[in-house]
Formats: structure tokens, C-alpha cells, sequence
């Protein structure tokens, strides 16, 4: 596998896949194959775990003929790699300790010159006295110094992205690791070099490469795809009806024929995601949000999955 690269897919095991987080595997699927590349899930865990969902999650995956090319992994047992990147930009003084609560935040970031969502670096200029008696009343986070102000990438679906990056937290004040850091040592420590996700995450991606950057790591090739929403317009839930392959089961859907629906939604022929691949061409996916309403998308009990499967006559490996 080595030098060819992998792209993933990395869950928060949090609860079922729906239709949109479906959706944003199967093109992560589909921008890995048709480049060459291997396609590995991980299990992002540090956070928002509901006992069950991980195993569920694979399961989804797997119906719908999603695999890992490599032994999945957990992101609650790669703690040493994130220490060592931490150990590597604490040598660099790139890292100070933040005695600010949640509220300390907000109340910077609605001051008259704050800005909402940055961190404006409230505790980096604390003197060694101070810190020290800080630490006896609240356990710091780590955040990072960053010398920048915001940061640039490029994104295959989205253009040139560039977004603020402020003294982000590395390691939350309970001690876990933050999102931002596990995500750029893991996708390098996997050799990913192409993350497809959804948008949500678009104006983490500069964090992230600069993050990369400064720990001497190759930013990978970005993608972010729309994602998923309900005719009101918000972020598809499982509240708005049936949208997991649970629920759809219940209403007759076979995976496959959900697969066929998704693959729709992406302007791709259905039957197989190998005849989707073969018709795979990520200038023409969709840049608007999928507006999902399970009533209407999901009526006809079985749907496609009365019709047999499309024979393909171009199945890529
Ligand atoms: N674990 C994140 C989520 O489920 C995705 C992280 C990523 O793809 O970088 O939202």
C-alpha cells in the first residue's frame, strides 16, 4: 500500500449513520478508488461515544459495501502518537496552558473587539507565578500558539478556502485530546493523504493544515461535500423521519436499494458502487446540499429494491 495513499471515512460513534452521513462515505469511497488510492476507516472516539454505535456504524458501512482496506482504528488507543505530537510542539514553544473556562471564552469573543469563535489568546502572556497559582484552582488546556491569523486551502469541491486560526485547544482541559490534533496525526500516522468529509468541517481545514505544517506533516487534499439537510433546511437528524438503514428496513428498503437512492442523489447510475465508480467524475457532484425528505424520498416501500441490480460491464477494482 505504501505510496499510494488512502482516503477515509472517520466517524464520531455517536449513534446510526443516516442517509447523509452515508452519502459522505460512499463519495469518500468513490474520490479513493478512482484515484488509486486505499479507503480506511477510523473510529474517532474521544469524544461523543454511545456504547453500541461503533459496531453498528461499521455494520452500516458494510451493507452497503463499505470495508476498510486496513484493520479499523481507534482513535482512544493512538494516545502515545498524540503525547509525542504534543512533546514535539511543546519543544517549540508552541504550546501554553489556558486557565479560561467555557464562559471566559464566550465573554472574550462578545467583548467589543472579540470575535466570535476566537480565541483571543486571553492566557498566553500569563507569567510562570501566575500560571502556577492558576493550577491550583483549575486544570489547564493546552492550546496552541499560533503565529498566524488565518490560513489557506485548497478544496477540490469548494475552491480556496481560507479561514481564521486562532490559539486552538490541543488537549481539552479534562485532559482528552481535541478533535483538531488527533485528526492531523492520525491522518498522517495512517499515511491518508485525501480527506472527504462533510462541510461541516470546511472551516476546520485550515486549523488543520496549518496544525500539519507546523509538525513538519504533508497537509493532505481536501474535499468537503455538502451535506445532507431537511426540507426546512437543517442538518439532516433522525428526527426528521426515517433516514437510517434501520428505520428504512423497517419500510422494506433493502441497503442496496438506499445505496441506489444515494448514489442517485450524486447524479450516478445505481446497481453498484463499481458502476458508480466507473461514471465517477467529482467535477460533476452536486454543490448544493441534499435536501432529504424521508417522507417523500423514502414512499414507495422497497423502491428500487424491487428492480433487480444493473449488470456492470465497467467494475473497477
Ligand atoms: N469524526 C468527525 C465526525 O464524525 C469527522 C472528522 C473528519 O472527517 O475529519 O464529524
Amino acid at each position: 500500500m505504501a505510496g499510494k495513499g488512502a482516503g477515509r471515512f472517520a466517524p464520531s460513534p455517536s449513534g446510526q449513520l443516516h442517509v447523509g452521513n452515508l452519502r459522505t462515505a460512499v463519495v469518500a469511497w468513490l474520490f479513493a478508488r478512482s484515484t488509486g488510492r486505499s479507503f480506511l476507516i477510523r473510529v474517532e472516539d474521544l469524544d461523543r461515544v454511545r456504547a453500541g454505535a461503533e459496531a453498528e456504524q461499521l455494520a452500516e458501512l458494510s451493507a452497503l459495501g463499505l470495508a476498510s482496506d486496513e484493520p479499523v482504528i481507534r482513535q482512544s488507543e493512538q494516545a502515545d502518537r498524540y503525547e509525542r505530537a504534543l512533546e514535539h510542539l511543546q519543544a517549540r514553544g508552541l504550546v501554553y496552558e489556558c486557565f479560561c473556562t467555557r464562559r471566559d471564552v464566550a465573554e472574550a469573543a462578545s467583548a467589543p473587539h472579540g470575535r466570535p469563535g476566537f480565541y483571543p489568546g486571553t492566557c498566553r502572556g500569563l507569567s510562570e507565578d501566575e500560571r502556577e497559582r492558576r493550577r491550583t484552582q483549575r486544570r489547564p488546556a493546552l492550546r496552541l500558539a499560533s503565529a498566524v491569523g488565518t490560513w489557506s486551502i485548497e478544496d477540490l469541491l469548494a475552491g480556496q478556502v481560507t479561514a481564521p486560526v486562532d490559539d486552538f485547544v490541543l488537549r481539552r482541559n479534562d485532559g482528552v485530546i481535541a478533535y483538531n490534533l488527533a485528526v492531523v496525526v492520525d491522518d498522517a500516522a495512517q499515511g491518508i493523504d485525501q480527506v472527504v468529509r462533510g462541510d461541516d468541517l470546511l472551516d476546520s481545514a485550515p486549523r488543520q493544515a496549518y496544525l500539519a505544517s507546523l509538525l513538519g506533516l504533508p497537509a493532505p487534499t481536501y474535499a468537503h461535500m455538502p451535506l445532507a439537510v431537511s426540507p426546512e433546511g437543517r442538518r439532516l437528524a433522525k428526527r426528521d423521519g426515517a433516514v437510517t438503514l434501520e428505520d428504512l428496513a423497517r419500510l422494506g428498503w433493502s441497503p442496496l436499494a438506499v445505496l441506489d437512492v444515494i448514489l442517485a442523489s450524486l447524479g450516478l447510475p445505481g446497481g453498484s458502487l463499481g458502476a458508480a465508480l466507473a461514471s465517477f467524475d467529482p467535477v460533476r457532484l452536486p454543490r448544493n446540499p441534499w435536501v432529504v425528505d424521508p417522507a417523500a424520498l423514502f414512499s414507495t416501500p422497497a423502491g428500487p429494491a424491487c428492480k433487480p441490480s444493473a449488470p456492470t460491464d465497467k467494475v473497477l477494482p
